[in-house]
């Protein structure tokens, strides 16, 4: 029988947007824990408990229909309120790619935040000033803090070493019957960034859209797997990105954008974490939900092998720096 643990002995909080990723995510428990008793004044959201490796972890998403940077904030905000020894947070869920020849993104694909020179890994791309021209970009979003980047590069040493943890969890969530089965690679298709999308009456998807102008890939750099794993810049604000031109012209902005999402830019400076996205569409206007569920599964795969490699944390450690701003 599992032991009888307190709030306190919950060290990792999970967030996520969609409730096909609070799925994912919680088939990826060792073991799920008991819920606690509500209190009379606590803050409800939806949250599963559990254990994954040695870490005790709280999985909490976002209220239905409530996406955005304000609402991930809210959450994880009552989140630690509830759960105090809460030192660190994974965000993980969908993205949009920003397909490149250089990076080869491809649906289904995983995205970590890193920093670079320039960010820290995740950029509020809507966020400063109006000048003459344009918006000034002001405000800078904090990185993730040193351990969890520390385990990032173990991660990618391992990746390099062709020794990929993810795929084994993968494995767990896309058995035969699974709802987050791999689409047919035939429905991964790019579209020239200026090609907008053509609606049709009788059916969903891009069947009225002209395949002359689908983007010719065979020669964009060479894929290691099914499934690759790209370390760099997210874009994040509370607008759905669906156009190629703007999604060219603010990645291109911003040295080289990965994905775009909606909710990290909330998060990253009260609350210190990792930001993990599956591609599910390229953030243009021919998006579809069809990769979203394996995309959801590809993201809470590679978010579990980079937990197991991050040491268990006491809760009584002293609490970063990020964490003492916050409290
Ligand atoms: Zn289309």
């Amino acid at each position: 029988m599992a032991p009888k643990l307190q709030r306190e002995d919950y060290t990792v909080g999970w967030v996520c947007a969609l409730h096909i990723e609070f799925a994912a995510a919680q088939l990826l428990l060792d073991t799920e824990h008991a819920p606690f008793p509500q209190g009379p004044n606590e803050p409800t959201f939806p949250y599963k408990l559990g254990c994954i490796g040695s870490h005790n972890v709280v999985i909490a998403c976002l209220p239905a229909g409530r996406p955005g940077t304000n609402s991930a904030l809210s959450v994880a905000l009552q989140m630690r309120s509830m759960f105090t020894s809460i030192q660190y947070g994974l965000m993980v869920g969908i993205g949009g790619g920003v397909p490149k020849p250089k990076n080869n993104l491809r649906l289904g694909d995983v995205v970590f935040s890193q920093p670079d020179g320039a960010h820290g890994g995740v950029v509020q791309y809507e966020f400063g000033k109006d000048i003459p021209g344009g918006l000034r970009r002001t405000g800078h979003l904090s990185a993730p803090p040193e351990h969890l980047l520390n385990a990032l590069q173990t991660l990618k040493a391992r990746h390099s070493m062709t020794n990929f943890g993810f795929l084994d969890h993968l494995s767990k969530l896309t058995r035969p019957g699974s709802p987050f089965l791999r689409p047919n690679d035939a429905s991964d298709v790019l579209f020239a960034a200026s090609y907008e999308h053509k609606d049709s009456d009788d059916a969903v998807g891009c069947y009225e859209c002209a395949q002359e102008s689908l983007v010719n890939r065979d020669r964009w750099q060479a894929r290691t797997g099914p499934v690759q794993v790209h370390f760099g810049t997210i874009a994040s604000d509370n607008r759905l990105m669906r156009d190629g031109n703007q999604r060219d012209r603010i990645s291109k902005e911003l040295g080289g954008v990965l994905c775009f999402e909606m909710e990290a830019a909330g998060l990253m400076n009260h609350f210190p974490c990792l930001v993990i996205r599956g591609i599910a569409d390229y953030s243009d206007s021919h998006k579809s939900d069809d990769w979203q569920k394996y995309a959801a599964a590809t993201a809470a795969s590679c978010a579990k092998e980079i937990l197991l490699l991050i040491p268990p944390t006491s809760h009584v450690i002293e609490h970063t720096s990020a964490s003492k701003a916050f409290l």
